[in-house]
């Protein structure tokens, strides 16, 4: 099948929810993708973050090949090994205390969001329900994490949304304060908010917001779908920020490609969602764990220090170009913005660099976001920040 045949295909039949880009893959090695026609793409975009050990690594490979030999999908009815294996991990390294796992971000988040209130509603009965969350925030494309999401552009079409959610300011503990009232039962972080713009939080908000929702008994809920499993150099990028949240939930790079999501929780949450309060078909998907454990095995805590140096890497690459177009750079481990100065067109930059066969990814207005493979190669990089700055140098 040719390109455009490919593309006509997908436009008859497909609903056309997505402006894709004018880029068909087959396969990948490593961190190169190739096309129908072999045509060779850098990829600096990972499938969006998900493809945490690039294309075909060798222990993915095998563990997706032998549970599909073994077992496909047992349900939730019945106990898996991979399954149960997969949340001591999670656990053992994180100092979270149990997991449930579900298939997407969005889900996921539906799920910690169910965890919050319900706690509070055993604990002080109805009407503390509210969640306060970031403006700028991504939280999911479901009716309620659309609402969760603090971005007044998804608020719309789907009327009517859950209620329940209220938008503070980053960086910033008195908006957090003023938007939790006694109507409150939790607050919900992305620590580097991704979709919109690659925005790292400020250590001492999010240590500050901890104390205070400790204080007075509020959640504190961590949207680690994107920061997640070695994207920002440690394995959860709470890690890093000096806290412990009462919840986590993950996604995207867990399994390295395959769907699955979940939610951690510690001590004082892992019964509040009990028995008939919460589940999946799909979740936990023995399939899905067992790529799960592979990808934690490569990425163990030796790894993270690679993740760090590759994203320093391409950060003071970019910063070292003299490219008038760049305002910033910014981001943690592999998980990097380049933010375009305002009025710069950045649709036509990242057509010049899809030209170029480097695949990248865009982040809130104006900036350039770069999520490529943690097992990326540093030649890889090296060919990919070349195609680059040819575009954003001669911008
Ligand atoms: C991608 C993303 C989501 C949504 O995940 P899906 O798997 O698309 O449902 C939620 N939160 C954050 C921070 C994300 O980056």
């Amino acid at each position: 099948m040719t390109f455009e045949e490919l593309k006509a295909l997908d436009h008859q039949y497909t609903m056309q929810t997505y402006g894709r880009f004018d880029v068909a893959l087959d396969h990948g090695v490593g961190a190169t993708l190739y096309g129908l026609e072999g045509e060779e793409y850098i990829d600096f975009a990972s499938g969006i973050g998900v493809n945490s050990l690039g294309y075909g690594h060798p222990a993915w490979v095998k563990a997706v090949e032998e549970q599909a030999h073994k077992l496909a999908h047992a349900s939730n009815l019945f106990y898996t090994e991979p399954y149960a294996r997969l949340a001591e991990t999670l656990c053992k390294r994180t100092g979270m205390s149990a997991v449930f796992f579900a298939n997407g971000g969005g889900e996921a988040n539906e799920g910690i969001i169910k965890l919050a209130r319900k706690y509070s509603f055993d604990k002080y009965g109805k009407g503390r329900a509210n969640i306060v969350t970031l403006r700028n925030s991504f939280h999911g494309r479901t009716i309620t994490t659309l609402q969760a999401t603090g971005q007044e552009v998804f608020h719309n079409y789907f009327f009517p949304f859950t209620e329940g959610f209220r938008y503070a300011e980053a960086n910033d503990l008195a908006s957090v304060q003023a938007q939790a009232g006694e109507d409150t039962c939790a607050v919900l972080l992305e620590l580097v908010q991704g979709e919109g713009g690659v925005l790292p939080l400020d250590k001492g908000f999010v240590q500050s917001v901890a104390d205070w929702c400790r204080e007075r008994d509020l959640l504190l809920l961590v949207d680690e779908v994107q920061t997640g499993v070695g994207r920002t150099g440690s394995l959860f990028c709470f890690q890093q920020y000096g806290i412990q949240p009462d919840a986590v939930t993950f996604a995207k790079g867990i399994a390295g490609g395959l769907p699955m999501a979940g939610v951690m929780a510690n001590e004082k949450c892992r019964n509040v969602l009990g028995p008939g309060t919460h589940a999946t078909t799909f979740g936990g998907n023995p399939i899905a764990a067992s790529a799960a454990l592979a990808v934690l095995n490569v990425l163990n805590d030796d790894y993270m220090p690679e993740i760090n140096a590759k994203g320093n890497y391409i950060m003071e690459t970019v910063r070292s170009w003299d490219a008038p177009c760049v305002e910033t750079v910014r981001g943690l481990g592999l998980m990097v913005g380049i933010v375009l100065k305002d009025g710069t067109d950045r649709a036509a930059l990242i057509g010049q660099i899809y030209g170029k066969n480097v695949l990248v990814l865009t982040a809130g207005p104006r900036t350039i976001r770069l999520l490529p493979p943690l097992t990326i190669s540093y030649e890889e990089l090296d060919k990919g920040l070349a195609a680059m700055k040819d575009v954003l140098v001669n911008a």
